[in-house]
């Protein structure tokens, strides 16, 4: 959400004639976007802040901006801390840009944060996308569901979704651009359209739509929510064509008294029912997962429970963290519940072999296989020329062809399996 988020203010920004360098010594803006997810992110948000903070005593001319999670967050913060800011802005303001920009240049100092978004047809303006292959969507933003650990819902609001029209003329624009691959974004995009009186408009419903685009591109869709996902969404990318078989379902917790204590709104069992259902309907798909180690008052039981799920769901790849206290949120106010930092990092590292040992055996299955893969990048490497794809399930695999180049989709057979990827040889 914050690559679209780049790639959409680089695009405003374009209409006010700026453009972006390479070399960010050369800058007369520069803009961080943060992500607040964890503190480790926020922490290097302020560490570059000092680092840019630093450059202006030498050259006052240079304007400094931060937006994002951080800023929306903490404005007075960055205030104390960075007071030499040009410019704050909140998740919520990114289309109030070009005002803003316009105040900066007269050298006002400028903080906009707002509870509610600054809306309006973000096909008005240009988005710089960064990656020649993919594009992002985003669908709906912000998020309802309030998990006791995550401090999305604060930063980034309610949920909002944006009007089906609107995204099928971005998805047309970006097929016409010739991007080969669309990925639809949202924190729980199973909730897509919910916040509308037309209960037509539907994920499921979305997609169908998406497929009938013509063109020779795909679809991706993330993140879902595992008890949100429906029977019309599988169906429905059962019935596309263009949809990759594909599915992110983070989990983040294998045991049921952890995940009400997260307030997920699902048990254990019925997260293994929503993977078979899955499995059973699409033999070749991938599903991957989230897991936070170590959530307060977690015991080893509780946290062995979670090895166990990623194990015997066979999940074929997952994001994994300690868990970081957040502001605002109800696990974040838990203090006599929190584990020792070493405890939750030895949780984390063998959360993470767990996962090297499952994504192996994961990609083993697939040896063997023909994968339908769209080429993203080109390396050189002792005189060949390697591509790096990835497979319609999301698996990574790398093949040599000359035939082809980056945006082209390729036929490849699967020759070796290693923990992150695949090699294999065109067909
Ligand atoms: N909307 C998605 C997740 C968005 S946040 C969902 O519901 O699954 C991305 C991931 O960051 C989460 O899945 C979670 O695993 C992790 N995360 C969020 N808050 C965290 C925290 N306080 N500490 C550690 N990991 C966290
Ligand atoms: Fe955070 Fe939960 Fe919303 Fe995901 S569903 S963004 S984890 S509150």
């Amino acid at each position: 959400m914050n690559k679209s988020d780049s790639e959409r203010i680089a695009g405003i920004l374009s209409h006010f004639g700026y453009e972006e360098t390479d070399n960010e010594k050369d800058a007369e803006l520069l803009i961080i976007n943060t992500c607040s997810i964890r503190q480790l992110s926020a922490d290097k948000a302020y560490s570059q802040l000092g680092v840019w903070g630093k450059r202006k005593k030498t050259n006052p001319n240079i304007k400094i901006a931060i937006c994002g999670c951080v800023a929306q967050q903490d404005k007075e913060g960055i205030k104390k801390r960075a007071p030499y800011v040009d410019l704050i802005f909140g998740t919520h303001n990114i289309y109030e840009l070009p005002s803003l920009i316009k105040r900066i240049e007269n050298d006002e100092k400028v903080c906009a944060i707002t509870n509610t978004p600054v809306v309006c047809d973000q096909n008005d303006f240009e988005i710089k996308r960064k990656d020649s292959v993919n594009a992002w969507i985003p669908i709906i933003e912000g998020c309802n569901n309030f998990c006791t650990y995550c401090v999305v819902p604060f930063t980034r609001g309610r949920e909002r979704s944006r009007r089906p029209e609107e995204i099928i003329k971005e998805a047309q624009n970006i097929v016409k651009e010739g991007f080969k691959e669309i990925t639809l974004l949202g924190q729980n995009v199973d909730s897509y359209g919910k916040d509308f009186e037309d209960k037509n408009i539907t994920l499921a419903n979305l997609l169908r739509q998406l497929n009938s685009i013509d063109g020779e591109f795909r679809v991706r869709f993330v993140t879902s929510y595992p008890s949100d996902i429906t029977d019309d969404l599988i169906n429905a990318v059962d019935e596309c064509d263009k949809v990759c078989k594909y599915f992110h379902i983070p989990m983040q917790s294998g045991n049921s008294h952890i995940l009400e204590e997260m307030n997920r709104h699902y048990t254990k069992a019925q997260y293994y029912e929503i993977v078979e259902k899955i499995r059973k309907r699409f033999p070749d798909v991938a599903i991957t997962s989230d897991f936070i180690a170590g959530f307060p008052g977690e015991t080893e039981e509780e946290f062995q429970d979670t090895l166990e799920a990623m194990e015997e769901l066979e999940l074929d790849y997952s994001n994994t963290a300690a868990y970081s206290p957040r502001v605002f949120t109800k696990a974040g106010k838990m203090t006599d519940k929190f584990l020792p930092e070493d405890v939750k990092y030895e949780r984390l590292n063998r959360l993470n072999e767990k996962n090297r040992e499952v994504c192996l055996k994961s990609n083993e299955k697939f040896i063997g296989r023909i994968l339908k893969v769209l080429i993203e990048s080109k390396t050189e490497k002792d005189g060949k020329t390697i591509l790096n794809s990835r497979a319609d399930n999301n698996k990574i695999v790398h093949f040599e062809d000359s035939t082809k180049n980056i945006g082209d989709f390729a036929n490849v057979k699967i020759t070796k399996a290693q923990t992150w990827c695949l090699y294999g040889e065109p067909v």
